[in-house]
């Protein structure tokens, strides 16, 4: 593929984490022409933790920046090229005589035959009183990149689940106290991740509470919690840094009126990665399943380039 080349593209691939990115090594390796089309304001999730201890064949571990850049590098490899910009809209087209689509980002569009949808997922807010003002200026949504700035200051993580107890865990490297904010009475996290944070001296738990303030003024001095039910006395714990890790929302919005999505907006595919519509394949945590990880991801992305690869045979003939 060239700069000037104006015919379609076979694949485009919105999403440059582990599915999309998959999805590009099987699509460019089969001889596709392929573009993987990553976001400029959207991270993929998995480049914000700096261990993945659960990804076969790497019993070491590794970043989820490093995991990423490989399969970068991979993907590249085998000619799939990439390109940098927010997909706004998804839209039918007639290419050539094919049906094909038209992918929106800005002022820039791209046409493709077949289109794998990767887009992952983002962290929902709280919906606390100063959740949005403060964010980068003391609430954070990752922390490894924003961890090393709180060495010996307290902080707070709010959620139960494997991410938050993950990443309280990797605060405490950096943190002189992580108090852990969960709305239940116990949490939700693997086994081995809550034996190892119920071990370590410097995490503190505050059980069935809910943050309804964060507090401070130029910078978060703080956050008000009450008790989940309703019930009972409010109290303030001090904190410099407040990481939210309450759940995830997927980055369908493109799609909207393209593809079937449920209730939460995840999108529909069957075992193929098949949408709703023709030519549309969908990967990774952007779908509706029951576990959202790399390696899922990466299954579902070698799935949906193959049932792409299948499609676009098929629409120029060349099936065998
Ligand atoms: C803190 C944390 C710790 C985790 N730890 C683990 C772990 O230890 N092991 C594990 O297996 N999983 C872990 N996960 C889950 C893992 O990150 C995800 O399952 C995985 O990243 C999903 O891959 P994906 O490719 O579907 O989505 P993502 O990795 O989120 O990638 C989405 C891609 O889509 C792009 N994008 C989004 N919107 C647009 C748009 N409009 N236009 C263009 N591009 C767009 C983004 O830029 C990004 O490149 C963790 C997640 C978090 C947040």
């Amino acid at each position: 593929m060239t700069d000037n080349d104006t015919q379609p593209l076979d694949v485009a691939i919105i999403g440059g984490g582990p599915a999309g990115l998959t999805a590009g090594i099987y699509a460019s390796r089969a001889g596709l022409k392929t573009l993987i089309i990553e976001g400029s304001t959207v991270t993929s999730q998995i480049t914000m933790t700096d261990l993945i201890e659960n990804f076969p064949g790497v019993p070491e571990g590794t970043s989820g920046f490093d995991l990423v850049e490989s399969f970068r590098k991979q993907a590249l490899s085998f000619g799939a090229r990439t390109a940098t910009a927010d997909v706004s809209a998804v839209r039918k087209k007639s290419l050539g005589g094919f049906e094909g689509w038209e992918l929106v980002c800005g002022g820039k569009t791209f046409d493709a035959l077949a289109v794998v949808v990767a887009t992952g997922s983002a962290w929902r807010r709280l919906g606390a009183e100063g959740e949005e003002r403060f964010i980068g200026r003391g609430v954070s949504f990752c922390a490894t990149c924003d961890g090393p700035l709180y060495r010996n200051r307290e902080v707070v993580v709010v959620g139960g689940g494997n991410s938050a107890i993950q990443e309280a865990l990797f605060l405490t490297h950096f943190a002189s106290k992580v108090t852990v904010i969960h709305r239940r009475d116990r949490l939700r996290a693997d086994d081995v991740l809550q034996k190892r944070a119920f071990a370590n001296p410097k995490i503190e738990f505050a059980w069935s509470s809910v943050v309804k303030e964060i507090r401070g003024g130029d910078l978060v001095e703080g956050v008000t919690i009450a008790p989940a039910g309703g019930e009972g006395k409010e109290r303030v714990l001090p904190a410099e840094g407040v990481f939210i890790f309450v759940g995830l929302t997927p980055n369908t919005a493109m799609v909207t009126d393209v593809v079937a999505r449920d209730a939460q907006g995840y999108i529909t595919a069957d075992a193929d990665m098949k949408t709703s519509a023709a030519g549309i394949f969908a990967a990774g945590d952007c779908i509706h399943k029951t576990l959202h990880q790399v390696v899922t991801a990466c299954g579902d992305g070698a799935t949906a380039a193959y049932s792409a690869q299948l499609y676009v045979e098929a629409l120029k003939g060349e099936s065998y």
